[in-house]
């Protein structure tokens, strides 16, 4: 690290020292102290504290500063921020008694996380940062290369986004930063819907690189931050079963499944999507990789097409499903576990005896015993038999913290259909 920037940041760790001590001082600290009833889970590690576990609080929080969680009986538990307009009024920090939250905290924390990635690998694009999992809860930081996608999903985060930033510029000496805080999620939080530069503009159609394929990338306009990262070890799987295929791909967005598909050997590829943008994206992807006479992408309602086609008899050797999630509710899980088992059912009727089911879920609600005994049940109904190729999650720059199981969201199986 160059030493003036080094300089810089003992200078704004020093001010952020006093700043801190000027804020113990003037501003006491936030106390919330746990009902006997419902201690253990935060105790035992989970960083949310819900409004109704709550007992009594001391101090006044108006949204976003920080408090100190401890037990009915005053022990100290962690330090995280408080919003009392969420439901989850509190998100715990750290549980280190002597670990301050100010700008250091953030700088160090997205500095392990990047250490954590440069150790298992995952360093060009990559997920740098995915909120709980990174003990950094409601912050994703998506890399694409030189270029930084930010989003603040709660109000005590959306407070450090300024410290945030200045600790990407540090580590990394970013050509962009973005942030697309364009997210419903917001508004339970008590905040508006907003995206824009948290840095100089720039163009923010950014190419990225991915198993030897170029995608253009809208980090502007494009879905969530603009490319889904998580599948960038699943698409790999293709290289398997994709040689001389036919090949169906139902919700491809920019047709990053559809051109490794291609770029492994597919005879022909057809990927679907409902949106018109997307479909565009895919058709400029296929040919930047020069691929654009094996990929045909149609922007089509695919619950239509794929119930159509197969009462029609269209046959492929691989369709790929990889629908949006279909929930965020507890209450509408059956829905979404009927929605997948007929869009599977409609892939398997559409595949040639011993061609093969590629079928991903997002939906962090749907566990993956779920998910599979739901594609049983299809199978059953297609009476189709399903033979394994294999079962796989997010790729490992989107960690799963175990016992928090919102972090492991990804779904992704592929099945020889006989
Ligand atoms: N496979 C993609 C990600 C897919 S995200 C990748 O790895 O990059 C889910 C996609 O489903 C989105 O692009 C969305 O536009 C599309 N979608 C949502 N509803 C749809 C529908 N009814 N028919 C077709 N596509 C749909």
């Amino acid at each position: 690290m160059p030493s003036a920037i080094q300089g810089q940041i003992v200078l704004n760790f020093n001010l952020f020292i006093f700043l801190d001590l000027w804020l113990d001082y003037f501003c006491p600290m936030i106390s919330v102290f746990l009902k006997k009833t419902v201690g253990s889970r935060v105790a035992l590690g989970h960083p949310w504290v819900f409004g109704n576990e709550i007992g009594r609080m001391e101090g006044e929080a108006q949204g976003g500063e920080i408090a100190e969680v401890k037990s009915h009986d005053g022990k100290f538990i962690g330090r995280g921020y408080i919003n009392p307009k969420s439901q989850i009024t509190v998100r715990i920090l750290t549980r280190d008694k002597n670990e301050p939250i100010n700008e250091g905290f953030f700088f160090s924390r997205i500095l392990q996380a990047w250490e954590y990635r440069k150790k298992i690998g995952y360093t060009r694009n990559c997920r740098l940062v995915f909120g709980e999992a990174d003990f950094l809860p409601a912050l994703i930081i998506d890399k694409f290369d030189r270029y930084f996608v930010i989003q603040t999903l709660a109000l005590g985060m959306e407070v450090w986004k300024p410290a945030i930033v200045r600790a990407l510029e540090e580590i990394f000496q970013p050509s962009g930063i973005y942030e697309r805080n364009d997210v419903p999620v917001r508004e339970l939080e008590g905040m508006t819907q907003i995206k824009g530069f948290l840095s100089a503009p720039f163009d923010p159609l950014v190419l990225i690189e991915e198993n030897g394929l170029r995608f253009e990338v809208d980090l502007a306009n494009g879905q969530k931050t603009g490319y889904f990262l998580d599948q960038q070890d699943n698409r790999r799987w293709l290289a398997h079963i994709a040689g001389g295929a036919d090949v169906l791909g139902a919700f491809c967005y920019t047709g990053t499944f559809e051109l490794h598909a291609a770029h492994y050997g597919a005879r022909s590829v057809l990927g679907l999507d409902i949106s018109e943008n997307a479909v565009a994206q895919a058709n400029r992807n296929a040919r930047l990789n020069g691929l654009e006479s094996v990929c045909r992408f149609e922007a089509v309602n695919a619950f239509d097409v794929l119930k159509q086609w197969s009462r029609d008899g269209r046959q492929y050797d691989v369709v790929m499903l990889d629908p949006p999630a279909f929930t965020k509710s507890r209450e509408q899980v059956p829905k979404a576990l009927a929605g997948y088992k007929e869009i599977n059912i409609r892939g398997m009727k559409l595949l040639k005896k011993g061609g093969f089911l590629v079928t991903s879920s997002c939906t962090n609600l749907v566990s993956p015993e779920l998910f599979l005994q739901t594609i049983d049940q299809a199978a059953r109904d297609a009476k189709k038999r399903l033979r394994q190729v294999t079962f796989q999650s997010q790729s490992p720059d989107h960690p799963i913290l175990r016992g928090l199981e919102n972090t492991h969201y990804l779904k992704f199986f592929i099945a020889e259909v006989c």
